[in-house]
């Protein structure tokens, strides 16, 4: 199905998600007060605008109204991101996802009735740091505070084990929710399929389960 979405700021981040959403069929309204960034995506988006976002009068204009979402990627001018996002709310549109450049722009952002607020590179960064500290650790998704979604490597001490036999749930408090085996993913893991040291587990917990089941693989 076709949505309609609208990115404004063409900065990395917003260029990279007005790119990513054109590859994938949908059409975007892209915006950008900078004539060069517009012109970057002229091909790109469905539509390519100069615009100042914080206008009003002009966001109305463009028919910003009739568009499901927008993406508000603008990055090192706070106020005209605070701004946009204002001018957004107060238009009613349905959905608003905002980056924020820091913890107190974010706190803005929610209070302001942002939908969503995303952090690119803090949570990049986490990602990085968790994969850099913890080799079993391929990659990290935060889900709240003390929550998260790990791939790690099931390596040796797995190997021709099932999950009965690891009773992760018990031992860890973690549960194994997928595993994946070259190109394949089952996301239905059974009780007894035998792992391989070089399968790859996705797996859903609170962060001091998920420490100390992966401590537990090395
Ligand atoms: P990133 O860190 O993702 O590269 P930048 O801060 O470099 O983000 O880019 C933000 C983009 O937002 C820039 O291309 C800038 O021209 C655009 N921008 C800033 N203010 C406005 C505004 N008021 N209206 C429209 N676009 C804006």
């Amino acid at each position: 199905m076709k949505r309609d979405f609208a990115v404004i700021g063409l900065g990395r981040f917003g260029g990279s998600i007005c790119r990513e959403l054109s590859m994938e069929g949908m059409q975007v309204l892209a915006i950008d007060n900078d004539e060069d960034k517009v012109n970057e995506y002229k091909n790109i988006a469905s539509h390519a605008v100069i615009a100042d976002s914080t206008d009003e009068v002009t966001l109305k204009e463009l028919g910003i109204k009739n568009i499901d979402h927008v993406i508000v990627a603008i990055g090192d001018n706070i106020q005209a991101s605070i701004l946009t996002t204002v001018v957004l709310t107060d238009l009613g549109i349905k959905k608003i996802t905002v980056k924020a450049q820091n913890d107190y722009h974010e706190k803005i952002l929610n209070k302001i009735g942002a939908d969503q607020v995303v952090h690119p590179e803090r949570d990049m960064g986490k990602r990085i740091a968790h994969n850099i500290i913890s080799s079993n650790i391929l990659d990290y998704l935060e889900l709240s505070d003390d929550h998260s979604i790990v791939e790690v490597k099931a390596g040796e001490k797995m190997q021709g084990k099932s999950l009965v036999d690891l009773d992760i749930r018990a031992n860890y408090g973690c549960n194994v929710v997928a595993i994946k085996r070259e190109k394949s993913i089952n996301v239905s893991p059974s009780a007894d399929d035998l792992l391989d040291s070089e399968d790859i587990l996705i797996v859903i917990g609170a962060d001091k389960d998920i420490s100390r089941f992966e401590k537990h693989l090395v």
